[in-house]
């Protein structure tokens, strides 16, 4: 069964998802992109243009680029829309029900051949693949955020993914310009195994009063050479997407060390998911940021 990949299927058309959509469309693939809604799914093409239109900008593609690869993205108002796909990249909420519910839909759609990739920051590849159809065609791809920027991609083999299957995910990869690490499937992989337990600390450090969450990000900024505080990645990451990581982590490895903050708990609860919801640990409704607290 052939696995050359020319049109790529996206599940879920957040930021990762608009993200992954541009640069596989500035790759050169066919792109198709599915949310929840005709609404959402309007938003995540147009998002895709917005992002592009950013990109020219910046001088970083040139105006024909966007066109030729804006072109290439359509919208997939079902997961049925998805049939002719090589490689569909769940990049829904991470909520590992929400996304067992999107395999178990999507795999009656798929072609044999299709691979299934999922974007996922910290749940099982293992336990994904078991309720597909293909788990041997199956495999964890995860890009950082925000994917256009961002070189690395993690490579996640499941128990039953085959090696033609992490192949076609590399090729595929390289095709992008993207760089790859190889993780074990464990909670979290190598990246956010490391990097949410220190933004879990931050947190913690506000939650004791150890800092103003000015204090906390200049520490690490000035202090670690931090491109962003810990406290405005969280923002920037979301602080949803954070606690579920930190839940992963928590409830896969029993270690009471990735107990997730209270304080973190209380700002999802609130609603204050970070930059998406325009407030988290800091305030963006007014343009420039101001610390919540
Ligand atoms: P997001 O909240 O911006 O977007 C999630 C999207 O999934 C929403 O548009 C939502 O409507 C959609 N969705 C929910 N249920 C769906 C369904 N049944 N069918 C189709 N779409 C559905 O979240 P995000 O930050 O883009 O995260 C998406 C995935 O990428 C998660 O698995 C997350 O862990 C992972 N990820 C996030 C980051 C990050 O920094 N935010 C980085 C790497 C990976």
């Amino acid at each position: 069964m052939s696995l050359e990949i020319r049109k790529i299927g996206i599940v879920g058309a957040g930021q990762m998802g608009k993200g992954i959509a541009q640069v596989c469309a500035l790759a050169g693939y066919d792109v198709a992109l599915n949310d929840v809604s005709p609404e959402k799914i309007a938003a995540g093409v147009d998002g895709v243009g917005a992002m592009m239109g950013r990109a020219v900008e910046r001088g970083q593609i040139d105006a024909a680029a966007r066109k030729a690869a804006l072109a290439r993205v359509s919208p997939a108002p079902s997961l049925q829309a998805l049939g002719d796909c090589d490689l569909i990249i769940e990049a829904a909420t991470e909520n590992e029900e929400i996304k067992r519910t999107i395999l178990v839909d999507l795999c009656p759609t798929l072609k044999p051949g299709a691979i299934i990739g999922t974007n996922t920051s910290s749940i099982s590849i293992t336990r994904l693949a078991s309720v597909t159809d293909r788990p041997e065609r199956f495999i964890g791809v995860h890009f950082m955020n925000p994917a256009p920027r961002m070189q690395l991609v993690e490579l996640i083999r499941g128990i039953a993914t085959e090696d033609k299957t992490f192949e076609a995910a590399k090729q595929f990869i390289a095709k992008l310009g993207k760089t790859i690490t190889v993780s074990e499937d464990f909670p979290a992989f190598i990246v956010n195994r490391i990097l949410l337990p220190m933004i879990n600390e931050a947190v913690y450090t506000l939650y004791e009063g150890v800092g103003s969450v000015e204090a906390i990000d200049t520490a690490m900024r000035l202090g670690a050479n931090h491109p962003m505080g810990p406290l405005q990645l969280a923002d920037f990451i979301g602080l949803d997407v954070c606690l579920s990581v930190m839940q992963v982590l928590h409830e896969g490895l029993a270690d009471s060390k990735y107990r997730p903050c209270p304080l973190l708990v209380k700002y999802v609860e609130a609603g204050w998911l970070g930059r998406k919801t325009e407030r988290g640990f800091y305030d963006y409704r007014s343009g420039t940021p101001v610390p919540t607290r």
